[in-house]
């Protein structure tokens, strides 16, 4: 069997096998992952992108053999638990993946792990809390309820209670709660005419996700603002839940399996009638495009949706492509320092956002490193540091310019990174929000 470093054939991805009984065996996943680590040992690629991988190597450094057969199986679970499955080793380090003979797909065999543990039942409530974003959205957006939500979000003592109750550091900033919802107040315009052309449908469905819909519903209006200026129509999709990422990261395979049965009906048929659904969260995109189509290989409905998904700036920019774009920008962005999250460099779309915002003339500097928030990751008392640590070249990086905007496709990854430049006097924008002003449109 060839052993060549790396592979001249384009990466490709194995489904998740997560239907063969085989998947949730603990003494198979121990094997799988003594092989992969002894491949990663002799490698160490990826010593910088996250912290599971020094943790490996540490433990690999301080066993008695000083090799993978002296780490104990049971700190294996230290390595799974630093993983937030961002797929940056898999997507832009790793030359052992298909179709390189040693299969190596790092982030899989920890989600494999990770769905272990969750049947197991070694999954903690705060867990199970921070990854049901929808069911929080609702009850959270309720108004009262949302001025009392949100009101505890800013009040340190309270905060502290809830470190101590729940373990979410008490000094991550975290996202407000907006009682009108994104998808009960959005007015999408669909009475413009249908203009397809080579690289674009010429209509849009928007799949809100919780974050707009609960969170920052200003980022799905202003989507709505640039596709209205472009004379593009757009609905709302009809019914959605959450896409299941939350989930998909705590190993919880059941419950991204009922939220697809609710989601891709809905999706499948706005694929069928040629839509191109946009969704304005990376993660999300990338749930439709990469991993329930892995989840669901033979699925025709999911390959339907994944083919149809589009990031609204992939989107916005192959209608530039086929002169379809308004260009008639009216305001001046200034230095906008923007970092692209790891969750759509995996996408592999190239960097849509920053030809975006310098098609409208702003002065972007680009940060592609990851910021160290990830999902709920960050969140958690036990990760707070290390994601600030995580963060800190991009703080650094994003704080260079002097911007006058820090922003990032993931908005919670734009929170953290302001949280970590400090006293920047720097606005945070999404960079849709920021088309929007460049247009000149209220
Ligand atoms: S998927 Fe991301 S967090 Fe997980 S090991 Fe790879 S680089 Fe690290
Ligand atoms: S995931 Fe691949 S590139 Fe990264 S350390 Fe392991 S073998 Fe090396």
């Amino acid at each position: 069997m060839s052993t060549r470093e790396g592979s001249l054939e384009a990466p490709t991805r194995h489904p998740l096998d997560w239907k063969n009984p085989d998947f949730y065996n603990e003494d198979k996943l121990n094997h799988e992952l003594e092989r992969i680590f002894d491949i990663c040992h002799g490698c160490r690629r990826c010593v910088s992108l996250c912290t599971a991988f020094p943790t490996l190597f540490d433990l690999v450094d301080e066993s008695s053999t000083m090799e993978v057969d002296g780490v104990a199986k049971a700190d294996y679970w230290k390595v799974v638990d630093e993983c937030y499955l961002c797929d940056l080793c898999y997507m832009t380090k790793c030359p052992y993946v298909p179709p390189h003979p040693w299969n190596l797909d790092f982030p899989h065999t920890m989600l494999r792990a990770k769905a272990i543990k969750f049947r197991k039942g070694g999954t903690g409530f705060r867990d199970k809390l921070l990854s049901s974003t929808d069911a929080m959205g609702k009850l959270a957006s309720i108004p009262v309820v949302v001025q009392v939500v949100n009101a505890s979000l800013k009040s340190k003592p309270i905060r502290k209670l809830v470190d101590g109750v729940l373990k979410i550091h008490p000094d991550r900033k975290l996202p407000e709660y907006d009682s009108a919802k994104f998808r009960a107040t959005a007015r999408p315009r669909s009475d413009f005419a249908v203009k397809a052309d080579e690289k674009t449908p010429g209509k849009v469905a928007i799949y809100a996700t919780c974050y707009v819909n609960y969170n920052e519903p200003g980022i799905g209006h202003d989507l709505l603002k640039l596709l209205a200026h472009n004379e593009i129509p757009a609905v709302l999709v009809e019914k959605e839940a959450c896409c299941g990422m939350p989930k998909l990261e705590l190993g919880d395979l059941d419950a991204v399996a009922r939220l697809k049965e609710t989601n891709i009906p809905h999706l499948a048929k706005l694929a069928r009638e040629g839509y191109a659904i946009l969704t304005a969260v990376p993660s999300c995109t990338l749930m439709y495009k990469q991993e329930l189509p892995l989840m669901f290989p033979h699925d025709a409905d999911v390959q339907a949706v994944k083919e149809a998904m589009w990031d609204p700036f992939e989107y916005l920019m192959a209608r530039n492509v086929d002169g379809l774009l308004k260009t008639d920008f009216k305001a001046s962005l200034g230095k906008v320092a923007y970092h692209v999250p790891c969750h759509q460099r995996v996408q592999n779309i190239g960097n849509k956002t920053r030809d975006a915002l310098q098609l409208a003339g702003a002065e972007v500097t680009l940060v592609e490193r990851c910021s160290g928030h990830d999902g709920t990751w960050g969140v958690k008392t036990e990760y707070f540091d290390k994601s600030m640590k995580i963060g800190k070249p991009v703080f650094r990086q994003m704080a260079a310019p002097q911007p006058d905007y820090v922003s990032s496709d993931c908005a919670i990854a734009a929170r953290h990174i302001l949280q970590g430049m400090g006293d920047s006097t720097a606005q945070k924008q999404h960079p849709i929000t920021l088309l929007r002003i460049a247009y000149g449109l209220e």
